[in-house]
C-alpha cells in the first residue's frame, strides 16, 4: 500500500502545525458567490481553506466546493506553459509544442495588430464564467471589435433583461429576496445550489423564524427539499402560471393600488388608435418629445378627481390626484386611450387557473390558493418600518411600507425560448403586489436599480468599425428602440453572434453559443482570430456538442481552417484546449489579483455597495499568467489609447497598476474603497497607490452602509438617486417607474408591422418580431415545440448544477470527485417503468437532434413529464487529466448532445434562443426514453477518442493521493 503513495507528500500532517504557518485572506472562486476565505499555509503550501468570519457575505460559512479549493490548486489538470499547435496537426488531437510567453505575445501582437489595422471585427473575444467583464469588454472596445461577449447569453440573460427592462434590477448580484422580513418565500426555477452560501444562510434563518417557503420546480432537490410545499410544474410553462396568478390577483383586487398609481407606468395612457403611435404612450407635445425608453417621463394619465387628462409627472403625483388604473378615455383631439393597467387587466381576463392548469400540470385550485396566499400575505400581513423617506416628487413618506412576499428565480425560468416574457410576467406580479425594493420583498443591490431602459447603449454603428480605432460605445448594452440595433442598412447583423440584430434585438449579454457556428458558416462574415477564455466550447458550453467539435476543425477547400486562429486561455486541460492553435495557461484564483467591481459584478448587499478583491496567496504555478495580465500586456503592446501615454509608452505596469489607476470617469475606478492619494476617500476619489494593500489589510472587502432612509424604495428615493448619480453609479437621477407595460417592446413591434418610418426588420423576421415583442407579458410554448413531433418526444429534459461542483471546473477536483464522479438521468419511477427501464439500468434518451445512453435512477422528486441530470459531470475521455477509464467519461454524460443550437426558420436556420434576448433555449429540449439493449455496452454514449496528455500539464495525481497519507511511507 505504501508504494501507492509518493515518497514526497505535499504535507506531513504529523509535523508541527504552528511552525511556518500563516493565514492569508482572499475571495473564493470555486463558484460565483465570492465568499470571503482564509487560506491557511504552512511553509508556502496550502493546508486548508475556511470561511472568513469577518466577511459580510458568508460570515465564516464555507461550502464543500470552497474548502476543496486546495485540490483545484494542486489539480493534475493544471496547464503550466504556453503551447502552440504543431504545424500540420489537426485541431482536437492536442499535438502541441511548448513556447515561451515572449513568443506567445509576439504571435498575438503581430496577428492582432494586423487585424486591428485592417478589419478589427475579424477578431472575436468570448469568455465564459469570468468576473472581469469590465476589463474584457474594455479590451474589445479599445481593439475596435464589436465581437465580444461573456457567457450570459448561455446562462440567464432572460432573467437579467426580463427584470431590468421591467423593474430596473434583477436577482442575484443585482438584487434578491429580503428573507430577513419576508413571511412568504416563493422560489421558482432555481437550481439546487444557485446563490449557494448566501442563500443557504438566509433560508436557514428564514425557516427557523417561521417563514413559509414554497418551491415551484419540476424537480424537488436542493433548496426545494426543505420547502414547506413543493409545487411541481412542467418546464417552460412558468409564464402560464404567472399569467393565471395575475388573473386571480387582479380579479380579487389583491393588488397594491396606491403603489401602482404612484410608482409604475400602470396609470399612463396608451394610444389605442391605429397608426405609428399605436400602443405607445400618449404624450404632451408642449412638454417635449414623446417619452421612450431613454426619456420615459413625458406621459399622460387620467385624473378621476378632476376627470381630466394630466401630465403623469409631476402633476399626476400631486396631492389630491387619483390616477385611473382602469377605463377607456379620449384625449382632446379624439385619440382613444386607456391606462396601461387596463390593458394588463384585459390581457389576463382569459388566463384563468383552468387555462394554466392544462399547460402547467398544476391543479387550478392550487393556483387559486397560491394567488390568494400571495395577495393576502403582501397586503394583509403588510407592516411599516419607522423609516421616513422622500420620493422623487418631493413627498415625504413617514414610514416605509413592507410587503412580506419574496421571490427568487433563475435559470429554470430563463433558459427557455419564452423566458423573457415569463420573467416579465414575474416582474409584473412583484410590481402589482408592491414588493419592489420594499422591506420583505425584492430588494436592489447597488449599483442597481438601473434606468428603464438602462443608459448603456450597445455599439451599433457599422461605420465606426475602423482600423486602429476604439469603438464609440461598449460592445454590450441595452437597446431602447430599433434605431439602436447593431445591424447594417439592409438589416444584416453587425456582430458575428447576431446579438442586437433583428433576430434577437435585446441580447444584452451577447450570444456566445452561436459564435462558432456562425463563424464557420461565414454568417454574416468570417473571422480571423477567435479568443476564448474559460469557456469549454468543445464540450459543455455549447449545444450540439459533437457538431461544434467538428466545426472547430472545419476547413476550407485549400486546407486552411474556417476559423483560422483559435486562442484558448484556461487554467486546466479542458476539452477545448485540444482545439487551440495557441494555449495560454491561466492561474487559479489563489494565484492572482482580481476585482469584484462596481463597474462590473460587485458583491453588494441590500443596505449598500460592497466590492472585493482577490490577492495572490501563492505564486503562479509553472509559467501560468493571469488572463488579466495577458490582456493588459496585449493592450499595451497594441497601443490601445486607454493603455498608452501620449508619448507612446505604456500607461500601466501590470494589472494591479491598471486597477488602481484606470478611471472610467473622474474619481471612479475599479475599486471604490480607500480612494484618494492617502486612502481616506471612499466611493469616489483620486487613485490611491496603496489601494491593494488596504484591501488586503481589510479582509479583501470594502462595504459601505447607506443611511437607513436610502436603503429602500430606491427606484424613487430621491436622496438615494442623487447620491448614486454623484458617485457615478448611474447617469441620471430621475425616478425609475416600473414597466407594467413596455413601450420599448412596442416600438419594435410597430417597426415589424411597418407602422413606423424608421428601421424595419427583414421581411422574413417581421412576423416573429411582431409576435414576441408584445408590450404586455404573455405565455407561448417554447419555440422548439413547433420544430419537433411532440408526440414522439413527450418528455422535457433539463439540467441543474450539483451542489458539489460548479460547471466543469471541479470534475477534476480530487475531493469533490469523492462525492460524485458520474451522473444519472433522474426519472419519475412511473415514467421509467412505463418505458421498461429499471432503476440503475441503462437507457437511451433521444431528441429530434441526437441521442445519449446513460444510467437511470428512479426518483419521485421529479414530475412525471420531466427527466433531469446534473450538467458538466460527463467528460471526454482523458480530459481534465482524468484516467481514460474514469467514471466521468465511461458513465457520465451530457444532455448537450441532445440539444440543437439552431432551429429552422423558413428556408434558413436561426439560433435556438429566446427571440427577444437570444438566451439559449437549452431547457426546451424534448426527449423520449427507451431501455438500452443487453448487447449495448454499459458505457455512456457518445464516446470520443481519448484526449492525449497535453504537454506541460501538471500531472502528479499520486501527489494528490499522498495528501491523504498520515505519514511518509
Ligand atoms: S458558496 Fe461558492 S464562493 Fe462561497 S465558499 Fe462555496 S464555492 Fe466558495
Amino acid at each position: 500500500m505504501a508504494e501507492l503513495f509518493s515518497r514526497d507528500p505535499l504535507h506531513d500532517p504529523e509535523r508541527s502545525s504552528v511552525q511556518g504557518t500563516e493565514v492569508k485572506t482572499t475571495t473564493c472562486y470555486m463558484c460565483a458567490c465570492r465568499c470571503g476565505i482564509r487560506v491557511h499555509l504552512r511553509e508556502g503550501e496550502v493546508r486548508y481553506i475556511d470561511g472568513n468570519p469577518e466577511h459580510p457575505l458568508n460570515k465564516g460559512v464555507i461550502c464543500a466546493k470552497g474548502s476543496s479549493g486546495i485540490m483545484k490548486q494542486y489539480s493534475p489538470a493544471r496547464l503550466t506553459q504556453p503551447l502552440l499547435r504543431k504545424p500540420g496537426a489537426d485541431r482536437g488531437v492536442g499535438e502541441f509544442e511548448p513556447i515561451s510567453w515572449e513568443r506567445a505575445f509576439e504571435i498575438l501582437t503581430e496577428r492582432l495588430g494586423k487585424i486591428r489595422a485592417t478589419d478589427p471585427k475579424k477578431f472575436a473575444l468570448f469568455t465564459g464564467r469570468d468576473q472581469m467583464q469590465a476589463l474584457t469588454g474594455l479590451f474589445a472596445r479599445q481593439f475596435g471589435t464589436p465581437n465580444y461577449a461573456a457567457h450570459g447569453g448561455f446562462c440567464s440573460v432572460n432573467m437579467a433583461a426580463g427584470m431590468i427592462y421591467s423593474v430596473g434590477g434583477s436577482f442575484w448580484e443585482f438584487g434578491g429576496p429580503d428573507l430577513e422580513r419576508a413571511k412568504l418565500f416563493v422560489m421558482i426555477g432555481t437550481a439546487e445550489d444557485h446563490h449557494s452560501n448566501p442563500m443557504k444562510m438566509a433560508l436557514g434563518k428564514f425557516k427557523r423564524e417561521g417563514g413559509r417557503f414554497i418551491s415551484i420546480n419540476p424537480v424537488r432537490t436542493g433548496y426545494s427539499a426543505i420547502a414547506d410545499e413543493w409545487i411541481p410544474i412542467r418546464p417552460g410553462t412558468d409564464g402560464a402560471l404567472f399569467m393565471a396568478l395575475l388573473h386571480e390577483l387582479i380579479e380579487a383586487d389583491l393588488i397594491d393600488r396606491p403603489f401602482l398609481q404612484r410608482f409604475t407606468n400602470g396609470p399612463q395612457l396608451v394610444v389605442l388608435d391605429e397608426g405609428e403611435r399605436e400602443g405607445l404612450f400618449a404624450f404632451d407635445p408642449d412638454n417635449g418629445p414623446p417619452g421612450d425608453g431613454r426619456n420615459p417621463h413625458n406621459k399622460l394619465a387620467w385624473d378621476t378627481r378632476s376627470q381630466t387628462v394630466v401630465r403623469a409627472y409631476p402633476e399626476g403625483n400631486e396631492e389630491g390626484r387619483e390616477l385611473a388604473l382602469e377605463g377607456h378615455y379620449q384625449l382632446a383631439d379624439g385619440t382613444r386611450v386607456a391606462p396601461a393597467f387596463q390593458l394588463l387587466r384585459e390581457r389576463v381576463a382569459t388566463t384563468t387557473p383552468e387555462w394554466a392548469s392544462a399547460i402547467t400540470g398544476i391543479p387550478a385550485d392550487r393556483i387559486r390558493r397560491l394567488a390568494r396566499e400571495l395577495g393576502e400575505t403582501a397586503l394583509h400581513q403588510a407592516f411599516e418600518l419607522p423609516i421616513a423617506w422622500t420620493d422623487s416628487w418631493g413627498k415625504r413618506h413617514e414610514t416605509t411600507q413592507g410587503r412580506p412576499v419574496a421571490f427568487h428565480a433563475m435559470r429554470g425560468l430563463a433558459a427557455h425560448s419564452n423566458g423573457f416574457q415569463t420573467v416579465r410576467a414575474l416582474a409584473v406580479i412583484m410590481s402589482v403586489l408592491g414588493t419592489i425594493d420594499a422591506p420583505g420583498g425584492f430588494r436592489h443591490k447597488a449599483p442597481y436599480p438601473r434606468h428603464i431602459v438602462p443608459n448603456y447603449r450597445a455599439f451599433n454603428d457599422p461605420a465606426m468599425v475602423k482600423p486602429n480605432t476604439p469603438l464609440n460605445a461598449a460592445p454590450l448594452g441595452f437597446p431602447a428602440s430599433p434605431e439602436e440595433l447593431a445591424v447594417y442598412a439592409d438589416g444584416t447583423p453587425l456582430r458575428i453572434d447576431h446579438a442586437f440584430s433583428w433576430e434577437h434585438p435585446l441580447s444584452a449579454h451577447g450570444m456566445m453559443h452561436n459564435v462558432i457556428t456562425n463563424a464557420v458558416r461565414g454568417d454574416p462574415y468570417t473571422v480571423d482570430t477567435l479568443m476564448i477564455f474559460m469557456a469549454n466550447m468543445a464540450w459543455n458550453s455549447t449545444m450540439n456538442t459533437m457538431e461544434v467539435r467538428e466545426k472547430l476543425n472545419a476547413k476550407n477547400e485549400d486546407g486552411s481552417h474556417r476559423i483560422p486562429f483559435l486562442v484558448v486561455c484556461d487554467a486546466f486541460q479542458s476539452e477545448m484546449v485540444a482545439y487551440a492553435d495557441l494555449v495560454l495557461p491561466d492561474t487559479t484564483y489563489l494565484e492572482r489579483h482580481d476585482v469584484m467591481s462596481m463597474l462590473d459584478r460587485p458583491i453588494s448587499e441590500f443596505d449598500g455597495p460592497v466590492d472585493s478583491v482577490r490577492v495572490p496567496v501563492l505564486p503562479p504555478t509553472g509559467e501560468c499568467r493571469p488572463f488579466q495580465e495577458v490582456l493588459v500586456e496585449l493592450a499595451s503592446r497594441l497601443k490601445f489609447p486607454a493603455f498608452t501615454q501620449e508619448d507612446g509608452s505604456r500607461k500601466f505596469k501590470d494589472y494591479p497598476d491598471f486597477v488602481v489607476n484606470f478611471q472610467a470617469q473622474p474619481g471612479v475606478g475599479f475599486l471604490m474603497g480607500w480612494r484618494g492619494k492617502d486612502g481616506t476617500e471612499h466611493l469616489r476619489g483620486e487613485p490611491n497607490p496603496n489601494q491593494w494593500e488596504m484591501y488586503a489589510k481589510n479582509n479583501c472587502v470594502f462595504q459601505w452602509h447607506m443611511p437607513e432612509d436610502q436603503q429602500y424604495m430606491r427606484n424613487w428615493n430621491q436622496p438615494y438617486l442623487d447620491f448614486a448619480k454623484e458617485k457615478g453609479w448611474r447617469q441620471k437621477n430621475d425616478p425609475v417607474q416600473l414597466a407594467i407595460y413596455s413601450d420599448t417592446l412596442q416600438s419594435f413591434r410597430l417597426a415589424a408591422q411597418g407602422k413606423t418610418q424608421g428601421r424595419q426588420p427583414p421581411d422574413a423576421l417581421r412576423e416573429r418580431v411582431a409576435t414576441y415583442f408584445d408590450p404586455l407579458p404573455f405565455w407561448y410554448p417554447p419555440l422548439e415545440n413547433a420544430a419537433i413531433d411532440g408526440e414522439r418526444f413527450p418528455l422535457s429534459a433539463i439540467t441543474q448544477r450539483p451542489m458539489a461542483m460548479y460547471h466543469s471546473w471541479d470534475s477534476q477536483n480530487a475531493w469533490l470527485r469523492q462525492i460524485h464522479s458520474h451522473n444519472y438521468l433522474h426519472v419519475n419511477s412511473s415514467t421509467a417503468q412505463a418505458a421498461g427501464i429499471a432503476d440503475g439500468g441503462w437507457a437511451w434518451v433521444e431528441s429530434s437532434w441526437g441521442k445519449v445512453r446513460c444510467m437511470v435512477r428512479f426518483s419521485d422528486a421529479v414530475e412525471p413529464g420531466t427527466v433531469w441530470t446534473w450538467n458538466a459531470i460527463g467528460k471526454a475521455s482523458g480530459a481534465w487529466q482524468l484516467a481514460p477509464g474514469a467514471d466521468e467519461s465511461r458513465k457520465g454524460f451530457l444532455l448537450n448532445h441532445l440539444i440543437s443550437e439552431e432551429l429552422p426558420l423558413g428556408e434558413r436556420r436561426i439560433s435556438n434562443s429566446d427571440p427577444i434576448t437570444g438566451q439559449a433555449g437549452w431547457y426546451d429540449v424534448r426527449v423520449r426514453l427507451s431501455p438500452a439493449e443487453p448487447e449495448d455496452e454499459a458505457t455512456s454514449f457518445p464516446q470520443v477518442p481519448t484526449m492525449p496528455q497535453t504537454p506541460g500539464v501538471l500531472g502528479g495525481a499520486r501527489k494528490i493521493i499522498s495528501y491523504f497519507a498520515s505519514k511518509k511511507s
